[in-house]
């Protein structure tokens, strides 16, 4: 992709991100005592599986997995994704499956195709063996897209994007924000101090990787750097739970958005 046509697509993404922050309703209310974390992971690379899954595993924990079923088995330079068993596997183990779109675009770029682009999806993870259809969503490339806003309410519980930020208060569960664990090594250990924010001031921080390698993408982190950060979330008393426990928690399943 040229560099002139990356920069714009950048750019629109920031504008429809604070577009959509304009659009937002706070339907919904963060209120907890007990920090609530959440580790999930988009796309997604096989390594969330075999270390990222098996991490949280070690520490009594579950995360949540949003996939895109058109990025099945690709290889990628330091990275495969997951396959439809590696899926049910996550499924299996007691770890949520989300969507992530089938095709992976940013959503901006499906128009009328969106509601077929998910089902598709849906179609995929329910062949696949999930028999729990995906509840939450997170954004292709965290480029949230107001126009799509019925549509996902109408398919997902929450949406999640990036920016940064812990979700306290009143928060539109259709743009749940989050902060990224992507390496450098020292970086993803300071994400601790984000854990010591929720513990001073409780809400919900949901953290989004991709890869968990001993030689990462620039998108994942190490297995050690991981296993820091879950473990001293454990350590510190937070509660660690998927984007569909923690809604559960909240009590935010029975009623309308
Ligand atoms: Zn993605």
């Amino acid at each position: 992709m040229p560099d002139a046509f990356k920069a714009m697509e950048g750019l629109i993404d920031r504008i429809s991100n604070r577009l959509i922050w304009k659009m937002a309703r706070r339907t919904r209310t963060v209120a907890t005592d007990v920090p609530i974390v959440s580790f999930t992971f988009d796309d997604v690379p096989d390594t969330a599986l075999t270390n990222g899954a098996s991490i949280l595993e070690k520490h009594d924990a579950a995360g949540t997995f949003y996939i895109a079923g058109g990025l099945e088995g690709l290889v990628e330079p330091d990275r495969r994704l997951i396959s439809r068993d590696g899926c049910l596997e996550l499924f299996r183990r007691g770890h949520e499956i989300g969507s992530h779109t089938f095709t992976h675009h940013r959503l901006r770029s499906y128009g009328k195709s969106l509601s077929a682009d998910l089902e598709r999806n849906s179609e995929y993870l329910r062949e696949a063996g999930i028999t729990r259809p995906a509840s939450n969503f997170a954004f292709p490339y965290n480029a949230a897209w107001p126009l799509a806003r019925r549509e996902l309410a109408r398919r997902y519980r929450t949406c999640r994007g990036a920016g940064e930020a812990i979700n306290r208060g009143p928060v539109d569960p259709l743009m749940l924000q989050s902060v990224e664990i992507r390496q450098p090594e020292d970086h993803v250990r300071g994400l601790t101090t984000w854990i010591d924010d929720a513990l001073k001031n409780p809400g919900w921080l949901i953290f989004f990787t991709h890869d968990i390698a001993e030689t990462p993408t620039p998108y994942g982190c190490t297995p050690g750097a991981f296993e820091h950060l879950v473990g001293y979330a454990r350590k510190r008393g937070c509660s660690i739970l998927t984007v569909e426990a923690a809604t559960r928690t909240l009590g935010w399943e029975d009623t309308a958005q």
